[in-house]
């Protein structure tokens, strides 16, 4: 019999996909009991079996680290394989076994706290870090002793074309399973705009997000038929149904054979107008999609992916290094480098004030506020951007901009920084262009004076409708709500167009709302000429601008402002849709 579990579905050029479930655990089981004396040396030995098996594994690991990443990641691996070896850690766990008669797993727990409370009491930042590797080592071991799959412990060939079943993936776990041949992700929480989904998108790979009780619903290796389109996992398909999707496939290959099409044809409105698409960017290795999507340039990139799965915090020549990489495989097309927009769900280990511990992160130290608290963190990153300016063409974004003041800050640091490295001799651009991006409605609101103040403005949908409506991110439970047609959404980009226009200031969207084709011709019409998207995305919102008639649908937009409370999404779209390719 067929079941069918729902969610949100997140898709980029890959709606539909079908293959066989891996279960993971996040967090593994940790059963705690009393042995039996005789049985003490057998459980010993199942403490060095798990212990074997999280050596070879971070082994494989490391073995796998392509020559291009940068060195940090294979030292991280290195400093969790010494742990393994480390008498405070493993012996002490074994003599806990030994005098108190209890199983691997509670044993090592207790070492595990004991530990932590350690360093705790120490509050060195460096060694709040070491701390933090211990938490991994140890949940490492614990996964073995388990017997639980995780996103650590399954070898990479056994991921190919398997659908990735787990009830939550952070972004950090999210990035160590990219390019293990994975077919979807079906899990129980986060929303459409979370990181984890936006991670998904990037890697062009389907997922069903918001879907309850997923792990206890599936089991290992069944096959599952994922629709990310309409958000549905379809469990126990009969050989009609089976076809029926294979057949949708084929096709939607087809359609990607056919887009690729357009890659070199301008982009242009049926009646002439140019807009601009731009690529975001996650991960350096990601430039070569970002080249071959055709992009004219990177809109948005995501600097913080470069603080998680390592231990200790980027200096300014690694930030540097990192961005002229980029910058090399862009081959001369503009990179926007948003300056770090840690916090929220994006937590780094052992950063103060990214803890994610606060009642709600979304609303407390995050991103800019981060930064300005923190400047050790932050100055380094504004000397790295404007030095990497100098090899080319380079932007600064400042995230979550929700006052004037924080603006004038932050030009303040940065005109500061600039007198440095004058001094110090250190090239850059004087003329590289400062933005921010508009994603509180306290910033849209004020979007007339910020945009006085910088070079351009970048409306980031995902904060923005996460801030208008408030609904968390992360939290499925709200994710009925998520809707970026909803009036006052508008009302606010439509504000952030108009007032900045007043000082002629640029304005881009870099929200996944701006890779969501349905929209496209809606954005146009309100007066948006510069998106930035997914690469897997960027073909499909080009498909819809070259068939779109601006004038028309702007027209229409002028006439849809003042009657957006009466109209429902659909009814929007229909209405626009009517006139754009008319
Ligand atoms: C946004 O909020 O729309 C955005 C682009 O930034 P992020 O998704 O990284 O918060
Ligand atoms: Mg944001």
């Amino acid at each position: 019999m067929t079941a069918a579990l729902l969610g949100v579905g997140v898709c980029g050029s890959r709606p539909v996909a079908i293959g066989r479930a891996q279960l993971f655990a996040r967090e593994p089981t940790v059963v705690t009991e009393e042995i039996d004396p005789a049985q003490i040396e057998a459980e010993v030995a199942r403490l060095d079996a798990a212990l074997e098996c999280a050596r070879h594994h971070l082994e494989s690991v490391r073995g796998q680290i392509p020559n291009s990443t940068p060195l940090h990641i294979a030292e991280f691996i290195d400093a969790h394989l010494l742990m393994l070896t480390d008498s405070a850690l493993v012996d002490a766990t074994r003599d806990l076994i030994r005098e108190r008669s209890i199983n691997a797993g509670w044993a090592l727990q207790i070492q595990r706290d004991t530990l932590v409370e350690v360093f705790d009491a120490m509050g060195d930042a460096y060694l709040r870090t070491r701390r933090d590797d211990v938490d991994h080592v140890v949940r490492q071991i614990q996964v073995f002793l388990s017997g639980e799959p995780s996103a650590q412990s399954v070898s990479a060939s056994d991921l190919k074309d398997r659908v990735i079943v787990a009830d939550d993936l952070t972004p950090a776990d999210t990035i160590l399973l990219r390019h293990r041949g994975i077919c979807a992700f079906v899990i129980e929480h986060g929303g459409p705009m979370s990181h984890t989904a936006i991670l998904a998108r990037s890697l062009d790979i389907p997922a069903v997000l918001g879907v309850h009780n997923a792990t206890h619903l599936l089991r290992q290796d069944e096959l599952l038929v994922v629709n990310a389109e309409s958000g549905t996992v379809l469990a126990g398909a009969d050989e009609s149904i089976l076809a029926h999707y294979r057949k949708r496939l084929v096709s939607a290959d087809q359609r990607r054979h056919r887009l690729r099409e357009l890659v070199r044809e301008p982009s242009t409105s049926r009646d002439g107008v140019p807009v601009v698409l731009l690529a975001n960017l996650e991960l350096p290795e990601d430039v070569d999609a970002v080249r071959s999507s055709g992009a004219s340039g990177v809109g948005l990139y995501r600097t913080e992916f470069l603080y998680m799965n390592r231990s200790g915090l980027p200096d300014e020549e690694e930030h540097l290094e990192t961005y002229l990489g980029v910058m090399r495989g862009l081959d001369g097309i503009p990179l926007t480098i948003r300056t770090l927009d840690l916090g929220m769900d994006k937590q780094v280990d052992g950063l103060a004030g990214s803890s994610g511990s606060l009642t709600n992160p979304a609303l407390g130290l995050r991103a800019i506020r981060l930064c300005l608290r923190e400047p050790g963190l932050f100055v380094p990153q504004l000397r790295a951007i404007l030095r990497a300016s100098a090899h080319g063409p380079v932007r600064l974004m400042l995230p979550m901009i929700s006052a004037i003041a924080e603006v004038e800050t932050v030009l303040g640091m940065i005109a500061e920084t600039r007198r440095t490295l004058r001094r110090q001799g250190l090239p850059f651009d004087p003329l590289m262009p400062v933005g921010a991006m508009i994603e509180v409605p306290a910033a849209a609101l004020c979007a007339g004076g910020i945009a006085k103040r910088v070079d351009f403005l970048s409306i980031g949908t995902n904060d923005l409708i996460q801030y208008t409506l408030a609904i968390d991110r992360v939290d499925d439970s709200v994710n009925y709500l998520y809707d970026p047609l909803h009036p006052a959404v508008l009302r606010l980009i439509r504000i952030t167009l108009s007032r900045a226009a007043e000082s002629r200031t640029r304005v881009s969207m870099c929200g996944e709302m701006a890779g969501d084709p349905r929209y496209t011709a809606i954005l146009l019409g309100l007066g948006l000429r510069e998106m930035s998207m997914q690469p897997a995305s960027l073909l499909e919102v080009k498909e819809v601008v070259r068939s779109c008639d601006v004038g028309r649908v702007s027209n229409r937009m002028d006439q849809l402002m003042d009657r957006l409370d009466d109209l429902t999404s659909a009814q929007l779209l229909d209405a626009v849709n009517e006139v754009a390719n008319d």
